[in-house]
This record gives C-alpha cells, sequence and structure tokens, in this order.
C-alpha cells in the first residue's frame, strides 16, 4: 500500500487549485446571488479545507504513482535479472525502489573499486614477470651473441659460456614452471590428489632432495627428534613434498654458513598436526611478515635473485596449504632465525 506523505509540488498545485476553486464560488455567490461574504464566510472556509485537502490527496497519489511507474521502469532496465534485487514485482513503494537503488549503486561501487585493485595488481604482477624473465635472458642473449660472433676460441671460455647460459635457461625453466603453478592454484584449476602417506617419509625425501644444498651451504639438516613410529596424514603427497622442498630450501639459502635447519612434527589437537621447519639465519624483520607470501615480495630485493628463487616459493606453499583447508605460519626474527610451520590433518588410522 503506498503511503502518503509531503509533497510540494502537490500541495502547491492542491493549495492553487482549492483558492481558485473557492474565490469562484464566492464571486459566483457575491455577483450572482448579490450575497455577502459574512453570511457564508464560515462555510467558504470550510469548503476550501476540503478542496485543499482531496486535491492533495488526489494529487500527491498520482503524482507518485506516475513517478513510481517511471522509475520502475528504469530499474527494469537497469538491473540485470540476475540481481538479488532484480524482482521489482515485490517492491509497492517508491522508498523500498529507492533503498534498494541506493544499495545497488554502493555495491556496484565496491564492485568498480575492486575491479580496480584487481587492475593494478594484475598490472604489477605483469611486470613482476617481465622482471623475472628479462634477466636470464639478457644472459642468456649475452653469452650466445658472444659465442656466434665468433671471437671465442679458448675452449674453456666456449665452455664456460655455454653453462651459464644453460644455468640461464634452467632459471627460465624454473619460474615459469613456478608461474605455470600458481595460475593453476590461482584459477582454482590445481587438483588435489588426496593420499594418506607418512609425513615422516616425506620429510626424509626431502632431506635427501636438498642434501648437496645444504652440503654447500654447510649447514645440518635434521628432525628435531627421532620418530619411530609412521605419521599416516590426509593430503596430496606430492604438494606437501614441494611446500617441504620450498620452505627447507628457503632456510638453507637465507641460512647462515654452518647453521642449522631442524624439523619437527608435533600434535596440535586430536586429527591435526604441525610441522615446524625452524632455521638460525638471517631472519626477517617484523614489518616485512605480513607481506611475504605474496607473489614476488623479497625481503632484500638485489640479494635473493642472484640466488636462484623466483619469488614465488612462498606464494606457493600459502596456496597449496591453503587448498588443504590448513593454515601457514611464520615467527621470525632478523639475525636470530626464522621458523616456518603449517597444519596437516591426520588420517583416522594413524597412531603417534
Ligand atoms: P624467493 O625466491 O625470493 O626465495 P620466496 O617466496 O621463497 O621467494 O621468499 C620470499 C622472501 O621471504 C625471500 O626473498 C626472503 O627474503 C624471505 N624468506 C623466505 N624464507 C626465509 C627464511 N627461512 N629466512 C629468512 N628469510 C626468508
Amino acid at each position: 500500500m503506498m503511503r502518503l506523505k509531503y509533497n510540494k509540488a502537490s500541495f502547491l498545485t492542491a493549495l492553487i487549485f482549492s483558492f481558485t476553486a473557492v474565490l469562484l464560488q464566492f464571486l459566483l455567490l457575491a455577483f450572482v446571488f448579490k450575497l455577502a461574504f459574512a453570511s457564508y464566510g464560515l462555510i467558504l472556509l470550510l469548503e476550501f479545507f476540503g478542496f485543499f485537502i482531496g486535491a492533495y490527496l488526489i494529487l500527491s497519489y498520482t503524482l507518485e504513482r506516475f513517478l513510481f511507474s517511471r522509475v520502475k521502469e528504469l530499474y527494469a532496465s537497469v538491473i540485470p535479472t540476475t540481481s538479488y534485487v532484480s524482482t521489482i514485482s515485490q517492491f509497492t513503494d517508491i522508498d523500498l525502489l529507492t533503498s534498494n537503488l541506493k544499495k545497488l549503486n554502493s555495491d556496484k561501487n565496491l564492485e568498480i573499486d575492486l575491479l580496480k585493485k584487481e587492475q593494478a595488481y594484475r598490472r604489477e604482477f605483469i611486470g613482476n614477470i617481465a622482471h623475472e624473465l628479462k634477466t636470464p635472458l639478457f644472459m642468456i642473449e649475452g653469452y650466445v651473441l658472444t659465442l656466434l660472433e665468433g671471437g671465442v676460441e679458448d675452449k674453456k671460455t666456449i665452455k664456460k659460456y655455454l653453462s651459464q647460459t644453460a644455468k640461464g635457461i634452467d632459471r627460465l625453466n624454473f619460474v615459469i614452471k613456478d608461474l605455470d603453478l600458481i595460475t593453476k592454484f590461482e584459477s582454482g584449476m590445481a587438483k588435489l590428489n588426496w593420499t594418506s602417506f607418512n609425513i615422516i617419509e616425506t620429510i626424509k625425501n626431502v632431506f635427501e632432495l636438498v642434501a648437496r644444498q645444504a652440503q654447500e651451504r654447510k649447514i645440518s639438516l635434521k628432525m628435531d627428534k627421532v620418530y619411530n613410529k609412521p605419521i599416516q596424514v590426509y593430503a596430496d603427497e606430492e604438494r606437501i613434498q614441494q611446500v617441504l622442498t620450498n620452505l627447507i630450501i628457503n632456510s638453507l639459502k637465507y641460512g647462515i654458513e654452518r647453521g642449522t635447519t631442524e624439523v619437527g612434527v608435533e600434535i596440535l589437537k586430536e586429527n591435526k598436526i604441525l610441522v615446524r621447519i625452524t632455521d638460525n639465519g638471517e631472519g626477517i624483520n617484523e614489518e616485512h611478515l605480513p607481506r611475504l607470501f605474496e607473489r614476488f615480495y623479497r625481503v632484500d630485493k638485489t640479494r635473493n635473485r642472484n640466488q636462484g628463487g623466483s619469488g614465488l616459493g612462498l606464494a606457493i606453499v600459502k596456496h597449496i596449504i591453503e587448498a588443504h583447508h590448513e593454515k601457514i605460519f611464520v615467527e621470525s626474527e632478523a639475525r636470530v632465525g626464522s621458523e616456518f610451520s603449517f597444519s596437516l590433518t591426520l588420517d583416522q588410522k594413524s597412531a603417534l
């Protein structure tokens, strides 16, 4: 049901209409019937108010209906039929329509802000990719062109240039592989292969994979204690192995020579465990921690690129953990060390 409220246009029109009607009536009475105003004054006054109220009600109702039907037409043409505020038949009141349009407007503004942010994010991402690819590409180009010019005859130098070129290609491969993986996760295309596996075994496998790097950095890789029994978790083994590899390799890259990387597994609550990777390396200043898992975020922008990371390692780790509906944590102190930890779900049959 439509509510009638003060409406300036209707009010003025009703006023003019009533005034004119009563005036005409007065003139008719005074001149045609030669009657004095005094004898009909009160009746004319009451008539005036009667006319006024009647005219006002009719006018304001008609005006509101007219506006309502126009706004409804506009509303139907502006709002997509799939929108949650699209069922115009449910609106019988112009106020409700207006408040819905206002809500829609503020939602649209939010959407536009989000799109702008995403656009800026994408631009930055593409810029970062170009930057990441440029470095090895220039290196490859430099060596290949020098060799093509034919000035280098010494076999040793040729071999050195070729091995540098191979390193550049490896690096390109590495960055592209990480980009591919992160895109799969961000577009929801990465599927997890859920199985039950012994996390202690997986940690030991990763230790073997990175043993050479640990030796080169003279860092000792160990478990925090002896785990005699298997700890069966339910997750995607290959992905979790990748998480462990990325975190352990980071602990070696940013660890100190003759330092230690220690991995431990502890029970969080009845069906959850926490895997911790602790190092006594260079650590991270607190100000960097909130952005650490962002794509291409680096604490030291110059040094790390030389160490071969794609800047995507931690972003990939976070995606994998979140795809498992688990959590990742970091605690770190500059010049003291870092601890990265993540939760996993125990396989029901597991016994610790
Ligand atoms: P990168 O390829 O640069 O290693 P990551 O995403 O793996 O990319 O890491 C992001 C940044 O986080 C690194 O550049 C480094 O500054 C910091 N970082 C990661 N792990 C550690 C660690 N164990 N100790 C100190 N700094 C770390």
